[in-house]
């Protein structure tokens, strides 16, 4: 653990002034602990015991009450454009960057989330609530089990300090943790307001910190985009293979690694439907499920604009550059959701038609609001002699199933797959239990009351998101009350 002053560095403060502003956090009232992620600090090389090593009070550091030795806090400058209209300077309004520490990973960023107001706080209270701390933290986790790219959460510090949200809350601080939580906005930032200068200067450190294989290629800057553009597709792809909706696909909650980042109101869906919106706030439903693959696209090409003035060529020639690397998009996105599809469905094989036995596969659960993530579990224990009464009662057609199911099990002995060694794939790659809204609406509201069991037996489910749960209903198809729910963007 980082006690000693000489265990940080920050890089990012080495840029200069134009990047930040240097401030300390500002503290809560007689914090508590909330929840921590033992997984997350096994990252950082630290033991399960770390928030209770009498070196240093980790309850006040991590709440912003006392200053981490060596640490040096400071809130980024970026811009954005959110709901596709540029909304200009943003910045961390609530999030403190402390600097980085050595781990077996790669040097790692730690942020305190909450912890006061910034000189980009705008009209915001530099706060995070408990109810939002708590699905962020959950999230963050489990997406790290599941294996998608992510920002992750160290632990969440409580108080009793009101909050005003639509109602009276109370506040908490996450502690994140990431390599690097660079967003896209940070590049549009200096290109939006003509610091050239400095864009030139984000980019290059960027890419030699985080990215330093574009140095090879002809143009370093072209190559970044390049990078994103791939990792953004896959990342599309993750989302979508696990019904992920994140519900502010703004380009300031972009991520430079391609990592999820910025959990708000985000939703995993429960029955399937292609126009889910996850976000009670996104009137014009921009963000639905099926729209995230081409916002991902969108931001690219906000982002491709934002490093064009570093191309050394003619605006044209430039432009036409960077619109040749973002064409890469669509097949590659294409490519890495038939991978996830196919492996979700438990082929082993790449056979002519599997797109197509995808597709209808979609559609036959759209056409039912067959539950996402139950139906693929339930798919996997079908067999070739027809044994498949839990999977059926997902669908109201009966007919247009057994048709589908009828294809699905010949395009299966077509690879002579055997069907208990076809489950067991299916089973390591479709999650039993995700984050659904109900299950962290009830960790959030036993934590309001005081009692964070909840949310700390949820983490532990959710750090083993394949294995079926000890309670049943936490992989089952949500109770009535949960259809009441809304998440909005307030947090
Ligand atoms: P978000 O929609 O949460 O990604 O936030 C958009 C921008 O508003 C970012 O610059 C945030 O840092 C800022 N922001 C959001 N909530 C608050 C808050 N309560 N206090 C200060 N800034 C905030
Ligand atoms: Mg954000």
């Amino acid at each position: 653990m980082p006690t000693r002053a000489s265990a940080w560095v920050n890089r990012f403060a080495g840029l200069g002034a134009p990047f930040f502003t240097a401030l300390p956090a500002s503290g809560m009232p007689v914090p508590h602990w909330v929840a921590r992620s033992p997984d997350c600090a096994a990252l950082l090389g630290w033991p399960a015991d770390w928030w209770q090593h009498q070196d240093w009070d980790s309850l006040n550091v991590l709440s912003g009450n006392s200053a981490w030795p060596g640490s040096s806090p400071l809130a980024s400058v970026y811009s954005g454009h959110q709901f596709g209209v540029w909304a200009g300077q943003l910045g961390d309004g609530r999030a403190l960057l402390l600097g980085e520490i050595e781990t077996a990973a790669g040097p790692m960023e730690l942020q305190l989330k909450g912890a006061g107001r910034t000189p980009y706080s705008r009209r915001g209270d530099g706060r995070a609530v408990l109810r939002s701390s708590i699905r962020e933290f959950l999230c963050s986790e489990a997406f790290a089990a599941l294996g998608i790219p992510t920002t992750r959460a160290l632990c969440i510090t409580g108080s009793s300090l009101p909050v005003w949200r639509e109602t009276p809350e109370t506040a908490a601080v996450v502690t994140r943790v990431a390599p690097s939580f660079i967003r896209f906005g940070h590049f549009e930032h200096f290109a939006h307001t003509g610091q050239h200068q400095a864009l030139r200067q984000l980019a290059d450190f960027f890419i030699s910190h985080h990215a330093p294989e574009c140095l090879d290629a002809a143009d370093p800057y072209a190559a970044l985009l390049e990078r994103v553009t791939r990792q953004t597709a896959t990342l599309m792809a993750d989302w979508q293979a696990v019904g992920f909706c994140h519900g502010v696909m703004n380009t300031d909650n972009m991520s430079m690694l391609g990592l999820t980042l910025d959990y708000g109101p985000f939703g995993f869906m429960d029955g399937f439907d292609p126009g889910h919106i996850c976000n009670h706030s996104d009137d014009q439903g921009r963000y639905a499920y099926a729209r995230q693959p081409n916002i991902g696209f969108w931001n690219l090409h906000a982002l491709a604009q934002a490093l064009l003035p570093l191309i050394d060529k003619p605006a044209e020639a430039a432009g036409e550059d960077l619109l040749a690397v973002l064409e890469g998009y669509k097949s590659i996105f294409a490519e890495a959701m038939l991978k996830r599809m196919r492996a979700k469905l438990g082929l082993a094989t790449v056979r002519e038609g599997d797109k197509d036995l995808v597709d209808d596969w979609l559609k036959l659960m759209a056409s039912s609001r067959a539950d996402f993530t139950i139906s693929f579990r339930r798919l996997a224990a079908l067999t070739q002699n027809g044994d498949a009464e839990r999977l059926l009662d997902l669908f109201i057609d009966r007919e247009l199933f057994g048709a589908w199911a009828t294809r699905y099990l010949v395009r299966c002995q077509a690879e002579d797959s055997v069907d208990a060694e076809r489950a067991l794939r299916m089973n390591a790659v479709n999650p039993a239990v995700v984050l659904r809204n109900h299950l962290a609406e009830g960790a959030i509201r036993m934590a309001q009351a005081g009692d964070f069991s909840e949310t700390e037996r949820l983490l532990k489910v959710l750090q083993h998101p394949f294995d079926l749960p000890a309670r049943a209903s936490d992989a089952e198809i949500p109770p009535d009350w949960a259809q009441s729910l809304e998440i909005s963007c307030s947090s």
